[in-house]
């Protein structure tokens, strides 16, 4: 018998379970998608789970899978889980992504290689698997990073990663727009989150990071979670693909 999905959308919320990921999640949530979180931890996703439970979410709204975002046989595995439980996946947000701080002289192969893997090739990874699956009207959103645009010294390895990001973007939106995919990146500035809390935390560098911010303050991911909603949405913007949306307070302007 042919099984009966529910109308309501379905994204892919990679790192959904902390820090901006948790903000898209929300956002989407609040737009009326479906939201399957991949990641890597359980215990972190069913924590996160709670929280959106606790601020009334429907838990049957969500899903937690893990998924290794460096590995493509995790994302087949993960993705069949969502077409199997939901029949459909209408949004994808590439947000999974790890910082390596160091200058050039010290940062090795293996810093390279492992944010190579997750940053940009699991983005890719989720694009090539996700857009076999995704209807005319679907929408990608890759979270770069105004460190995709702009150099910053100490991330060799991390503007790499973004600056690439950046570009698989531009051709994922060529490729799949006569499929009616759009692929849009969104680059925030300094968001206020797990990866940023050194920054955060000293006071001197906090002042010395806001001082280049024209609006004075760190970012939120809920101020991260509007922008990709508005992309992933193609009631909002049906017109937009190929795009590159700085959320940074005037940072880099
Ligand atoms: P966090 O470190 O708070 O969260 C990152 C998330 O990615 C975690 O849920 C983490 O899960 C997940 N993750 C990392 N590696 C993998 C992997 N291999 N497979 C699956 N999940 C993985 O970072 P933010 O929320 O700050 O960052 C989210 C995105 O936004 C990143 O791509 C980051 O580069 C980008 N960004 C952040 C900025 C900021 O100022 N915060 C600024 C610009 C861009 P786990 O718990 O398993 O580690």
């Amino acid at each position: 018998m042919k099984k009966l999905f529910s109308k309501s959308k379905v994204a892919i919320v990679t790192g959904g379970n902390q820090g901006i990921g948790f903000g898209i999640s929300k956002c989407l949530l609040e737009k009326g998608f479906k939201v399957a979180i991949f990641g890597r931890d359980q215990k972190g996703m069913d924590e996160a789970i709670k929280k959106m439970v606790k601020m009334k979410f429907e838990k049957s709204n969500i899903f937690a899978v893990i998924c290794d975002v460096s590995s493509e046989e995790n994302w087949e595995k993960g993705v069949n889980e969502v077409m199997k439980k939901w029949g459909k996946i209408n949004a994808l947000v590439n947000n999974a992504g790890i910082l390596v701080q160091k200058p050039i002289s010290e940062t090795t192969m293996e810093d390279m290689e492992k944010v190579l893997h997750t940053n940009l090739i699991g983005s890719f990874f989720g694009i090539k698997i996700c857009s076999k699956k995704m209807k005319k009207g679907s929408a990608i959103v890759n979270i770069a990073s105004v460190a995709g645009l702009k150099g910053f010294s100490n991330l060799s390895a991390y503007c790499s990663s973004k600056f690439g990001l950046v570009g698989l973007t531009k051709v994922a939106a060529l490729e799949l727009a006569e499929k009616g995919i759009r692929v849009n990146a969104v680059c925030p500035g300094l968001i206020d989150t797990p990866m940023t809390k050194d920054v955060m935390s000293q006071k001197a560098v906090k002042e010395a990071y806001l001082n280049s911010i024209p609006l004075h303050r760190a970012g939120t991911p809920e101020d991260i979670g509007h922008m990709v909603a508005l992309l992933a949405d193609e009631n909002s913007s049906s017109y937009c693909t190929g795009g590159v949306y700085v959320v940074d307070g005037g940072m880099i302007a």
